[in-house]
């Protein structure tokens, strides 16, 4: 419990800082990008047209980095509806093959009984795409991607998203500080070390709760384990039964 606070100030701490600065910061950055473009494309020494193009290319890491930094700050807010997770999935299947890559494989293994969750859909997708990413990361020789919804909950109030992966895996170490904003053991410019702590920010704030099992070797299931949604619709199919009989 203790540690879950620590965490909580961090992330509160993050998201103040980031707040205020991220904003600012991407102004600013933005300028420099511009003017080191222009530099880059109009420098006649080859010298000086590398150094631009080395400043170029470090200004635009800052600026992917706050752009980063902005998304995590803005998680402060939800808006939460009730969302199908199975639809999300299907309806993110084509981005997230864009993304990954044909060397990696994607299954899905959706479970049609799965309730409708408390979610914010939006962001819920960047979450989503953000574990897609750190399993593409863990697979540089390819793999297998499975996404399942599941709803084994003895008690029908949680509903299951999982992410896995048969990439390399993860060490106790590195699993134990996966959540900390800014951990990444990603080279410099390849990883924030947000992704995770923005997963986890997210589905906290959604009710939720995330969970990491990962093997060396062998891969890593990351699960989302979400609200059921009460208030609004069960099933897509009751969904689509209410709302047809007139009661939605
Ligand atoms: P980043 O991806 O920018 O490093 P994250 O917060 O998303 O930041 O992840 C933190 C660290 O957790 C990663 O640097 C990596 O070491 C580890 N990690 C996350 N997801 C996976 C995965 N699917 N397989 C192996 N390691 C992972």
């Amino acid at each position: 419990a203790e540690s879950e606070l620590l965490q909580a100030q961090k992330m509160e701490a993050v998201g103040q800082l980031t707040g205020g600065l991220a904003h600012d910061f991407n102004n600013l950055l933005t300028a420099v990008v511009g003017n080191l473009d222009l530099i880059r494309a109009r420098a006649t020494e080859p010298r000086i047209t590398r150094l631009a193009e080395n400043a170029f290319k470090a200004a635009e890491r800052g600026s992917k980095l706050t752009a980063q930094l902005l998304a995590f700050s803005r998680t402060q807010k939800l808006a939460t509806e009730s969302v199908d997770l199975n639809r999300l999935i299907m309806n993110a299947s084509e981005l997230l093959n864009t993304s990954l890559g044909a060397s990696i494989s994607i299954k899905t293994e959706l479970d049609a009984r799965a309730p409708f969750v408390v979610a914010d859909y939006n962001q819920l997708e960047v979450s989503l795409l953000n574990l897609a990413i750190n399993a593409r990361d863990a697979m540089p020789d390819g793999g297998t991607l499975t996404i399942t919804t599941a709803c084994d909950d003895p008690d029908n109030r949680r509903v299951m998203l999982s992410v896995a992966d048969t990439g390399k895996g993860m060490p106790p170490d590195v699993i134990a500080r996966a959540f900390d904003p800014f951990f990444t053991t990603k080279p410099p410019g390849k990883g924030t070390g947000l992704g995770l702590s923005q997963v986890y920010g997210l589905v906290r704030q959604m009710g939720g709760d995330v969970d990491i099992k990962s093997e060396v070797g062998k891969g890593t299931l990351v699960q989302l384990s979400l609200r059921r949604s009460i208030a609004g619709t069960e099933t897509a199919a009751e969904a689509q039964a209410a709302a047809e009989s007139g009661h939605a």
